[in-house]
């Protein structure tokens, strides 16, 4: 048989429940905050992603999803959610709303990597973005959905760190000297860093190697190279963070994989974990609008795994509400109690009680084992007895009297009693 494909899952239903709740705790928390939904298509142009995201990142370089479709043009199935927000805000005119541009959404996104714990090659993510507004408080306001949500799932003990690496003024210039200090050390560097130092000595602030950990601690901080508008700007949005209780640490080493960043970047740890273990991050990114050929429009923003958070949920053994089983299951015998059954079944879906019903020719004793199995509150059973009579047996699964309480009720009374007797 065919299987799913290599790094994608199948979400299951005992598994949607947690889905929606995690979703349902992000559009909560977006909500809260003023942010709307925006839904971008799963596809865009590459380029949007090539200029979006940045030529020489791991993504744009290997990741990507990208072939020329029948009309021979070249389209990408989108690995993050910010160049297309970016891309669709242009196009819909939103730089002549009230700024900021307040925007979420939930999203699959895609990149060829190599499989892993909480890592697929289809992956999910909530994206937040706030466009428009160069203040430093439209930086903290981002942090504080991003915070709160993973408060709000229950997740504890999470590490926020936080850097600023500058902007187009003052960035080349710590650029040089992380660029200095590398060839400084280039023969004690990895393989991967040395040929990262051509293209982008950011990058190899984030480099895992063992070896390379003491030279990369020691490397200039970007902090110290900022021009005064940045550093009054990291003051700023640090001391909203700070005013909002929200506990941070400032680590000189967080850049981000992104090439589109400025200024403020963040990520979310959990508690024990290191780098590779990121919940979720964010940033400034005032650069991408012009990138993609737009007007200079500042925004700011984070996206966060779905998955990474639903491990997190299972390792820190949150409890996640249940999801809720049917309230009723009808069990029938044969022949014209079948029939009866189907239409008491379709009677309370149609009132908005959740129904369930057995099919097939199962023995009335293998009926009630799945009703007990599908967590119905009750069980309504039409023998042939019940179908003569025009009446319903209603058996309590759930009662103090385990479950042994039962009852006949005319036909016609059965919606209104099972609406009314809560159990
Ligand atoms: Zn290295
Ligand atoms: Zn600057």
């Amino acid at each position: 048989m065919y299987q799913a494909p290599r790094g994608t899952q199948d979400i299951l239903p005992e598994d949607a429940h947690l889905w929606a709740f995690v979703e349902g705790v992000a559009r909560r928390q977006a909500a809260l905050a003023g942010f709307g939904e925006i839904r971008t298509p799963t596809f865009e142009a590459t380029a949007v992603f090539q200029r979006g995201v940045g030529a020489t990142t791991d993504i744009v370089e290997k990741e990507m999803y990208t072939f020329l479709d029948k009309g021979g043009e070249s389209i990408t199935l989108r690995p993050e959610g910010t160049a297309a927000v970016m891309r669709a805000y242009f196009e819909h005119g939103m730089g002549s709303r009230p700024q900021p541009v307040k925007l979420f959404s939930l999203l699959n996104t895609f990149r060829y990597d190599r499989p892993q714990k909480g890592r697929l090659r289809e992956f999910h993510q909530l994206d937040v973005e706030s466009i428009g507004e160069a203040d430093p408080a439209a930086d903290a306001e981002v942090v504080g959905v991003h915070w709160r949500y993973y408060a709000a799932l229950g997740l504890r003990g999470l590490r926020l760190v936080v850097n600023s690496i500058g902007d187009a003024l003052c960035r080349p210039s710590y650029v040089e000297a992380l660029r200095a200090y590398f060839e400084a050390h280039r023969t004690e560097l990895c393989e991967d860093c040395n040929r990262r130092l051509a293209t982008n000595p950011l990058r190899l602030l984030d480099d895992k190697t063992p070896a390379c950990q003491t030279i990369l601690d020691h490397a200039p901080a970007s902090i110290d190279h900022l021009c005064e508008p940045c550093g009054d700007h990291f003051a700023a949005w640090t001391g909203y963070l700070a005013a909002a209780e929200i506990p941070f640490s400032v680590e000189h080493r967080l850049v981000r994989g992104l090439d589109y960043y400025s200024r403020s970047v963040w990520e979310v740890l959990p508690a024990n974990g290191g780098a590779q273990s990121t919940l979720g991050g964010g940033g400034r990114y005032d650069g991408l609008a012009e990138q993609l050929g737009g007007r200079s429009t500042p925004g700011v923003g984070f996206a966060t795994g779905i998955e990474r958070i639903l491990l997190a949920l299972k390792e820190q053994r949150v409890e996640v509400p249940a999801a809720p089983g049917p309230r009723a299951f009808v069990v029938h015998g044969p022949g014209i109690a079948r029939v009866q059954a189907f239409q008491l079944a379709e009677h309370l879906r149609a009132s908005g009680i959740a129904t369930d019903l057995a099919l097939g020719d199962r023995k009335l004793g293998k009926q009630m084992a799945s009703a007990d199995r599908s967590g119905a509150d009750v069980a309504l059973i039409i023998g042939e007895d019940e179908a003569a009579a025009g009446e319903v047996s209603v058996k309590n699964l759930r009662g103090e009297d385990g479950g042994e309480q039962q009852r006949r009720v005319p036909r016609a009374d059965v919606v209104a009693f099972v609406a009314e007797a809560r159990p």
